[in-house]
């Protein structure tokens, strides 16, 4: 009854009532999900709230795909992929948070102390260099919406700046600005983004909040009493007339539709085969939109004590040479109730190298550069740590889908294309409107489950 309550108000916060049980219902051959993150597991439980059969293959041992919470640290929980509910007024991920009874704690990026490499504490008052320069990045970016030439937006925002003419601590600030509102928030390299649609998501209003102990609340929630089978990495999916056929590195299971909410950077790979191939325009859109070459990077350090402001922001910007380095902290102490801990993120190319090449100590190291750089060489070293590497995970390969030069946001809606009724998608990237998300990938998942129902 419960879940029941949870469908009812993530329904009604996304598309309406909850309409009945239809055609596909009668079918003996149950619809097979691939996925059990957040767009596999809504879509499922729909489909089984309205008495369809439905068998959800997942390739890892866990359920939650890039929502990751770790209980490594008894006192500490730790989220090692999505952390934040975006905007938490009119989000359906409010509501079932409710429902479920999380905890969310809001943050505030207003709420932050900024560091140079170089001169240390920044001013970021009315008047400051820090300001004006945020005021020109912005302003170059509106400039790249509208020019009749699509660039990458790193170089649209560079050309419009006249960055030749910039001083070192203003070519810092220019790069900080570049990292933390595109890399950051699309997890792609600003080089690589399109300065057209690089930031052609909608965002709901208010702040943004995390779940304290642990977003995999939603989805241990949403995936109660389903039929899902862990350690199934899908290889090939077959289609024709008479129903699906999806193959597995340990059996094959036979469908009356598939649904598939695998990653965009596990489609780009080519790991799993299609039979007859996707057609064009989807294979169009699977190559041309972001993922496999971008990340967003995160690691948690805890230590002795906190040494760091009482906010919920630090800032680190970063030597030229070094962009996109350690250049955010999320304070942990205040999110956990104390625990002194911080989470850092690397951003763009510098992400890519690190996660690729750099062992765990190696990457500390680096973090721990830029710690010393921003409160001074006492810094101690941290007692633990945690790093996740999403683009070497083969079951995610990036963060999320970012809209690279040369892709268009009508891609979404081919990637999101069912193929000739047994074929359906979901997933983050298949959202026009909503990508990048936690909530788009609920948003996609429950749309395609309404259309798996309608037939
Ligand atoms: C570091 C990081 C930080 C983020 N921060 C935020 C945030 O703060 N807020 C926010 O809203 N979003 C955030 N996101 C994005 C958000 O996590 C995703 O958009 C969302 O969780 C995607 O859900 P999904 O169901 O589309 O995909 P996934 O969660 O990736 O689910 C796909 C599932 O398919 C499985 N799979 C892959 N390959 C196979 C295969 N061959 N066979 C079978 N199964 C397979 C995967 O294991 C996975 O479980 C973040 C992501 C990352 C990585």
């Amino acid at each position: 009854m419960r879940r029941r309550q949870v469908i009812q108000t993530v329904a009604t916060s996304l598309v309406g009532p909850v309409a009945g049980r239809r055609a596909l219902a009668a079918s003996a051959a149950p619809v097979l999900v691939i996925g059990a993150g957040m767009a596999g597991l809504i879509a499922a439980r729909r489909l089984h709230d309205a008495g369809v059969a439905v068998t959800v293959l997942e390739a890892r041992e866990r359920i939650g795909g890039r929502i990751h919470t770790s209980r490594l640290w008894p006192d500490l929980t730790v989220d090692l992929g999505a952390s934040w509910i975006h905007g938490t007024q009119s989000n359906p991920l409010t509501a079932l948070a409710a429902e479920v009874g999380a905890r969310l704690v809001t943050t505030d990026y207003d709420s932050f102390a900024s560091f140079d490499a170089r001169l240390g504490r920044l001013p970021t008052g009315r008047g400051s260099e820090y300001l004006a320069m945020q005021q020109r990045v912005r302003e170059a970016i509106r400039a790249g919406y509208r020019a009749p030439r699509e660039q990458g937006l790193a170089a649209s925002v560079r050309r419009r700046i006249g960055s030749g003419a910039l001083s070192g601590a203003e070519r810092r600030l220019l790069n900080h600005f570049l990292v933390s509102l595109a890399d950051d928030e699309y997890a792609g390299d600003s080089a690589e983004l399109s300065s057209w649609y690089w930031d052609s998501a909608d965002s709901y209003p208010g702040l943004d909040a995390v779940l304290p102990e642990g977003y995999d609340a939603l989805v241990h929630h949403l995936a109660q009493g389903l039929d899902i089978r862990l350690g199934q990495v899908v290889t090939q999916i077959r289609h024709d007339r008479n129903g699906v056929q999806v193959d597995t590195l340990s059996g094959r299971f036979n469908g009356s539709r598939v649904l598939v909410t695998l990653p965009l950077g596990v489609l780009q790979a080519g790991s799993v085969r299609f039979s007859p191939a996707l057609p064009a325009a989807k294979r169009e859109a699977i190559a041309r939109l972001g993922m496999d070459s971008g990340v967003l990077s995160k690691v948690v350090l805890r230590f002795p004590q906190v040494f760091w402001d009482d906010v919920d922001w630090l800032e680190h910007v970063a030597p030229a040479a070094r962009q996109g380095q350690f250049h955010q902290w999320l304070n942990l102490a205040r999110v956990s109730g104390g625990t002194p801990a911080l989470l850092g993120f690397l951003g763009g190319r510098y992400a890519c190298e690190a996660e690729a090449g750099w062992r765990d100590d190696e990457i500390v190291a680096d973090a721990m550069a830029a710690l010393r750089a921003m409160y001074g060489a006492a810094v101690p070293e941290p007692t633990a740590w945690q790093i996740p590497r999403w683009s070497r995970d083969p079951f995610a390969r990036g963060a999320y889908s970012f809209n690279r030069l040369g892709a268009t946001p009508a891609m979404r809606d081919a990637l999101a294309a069912p193929v000739q009724g047994r074929l359906f998608f979901a997933g983050e990237a298949t959202h026009r409107k909503h990508f990048a998300t936690v909530h788009g990938a609920c948003l996609s998942g429950w749309t395609a489950a309404e259309a798996l129902l309608q037939g």
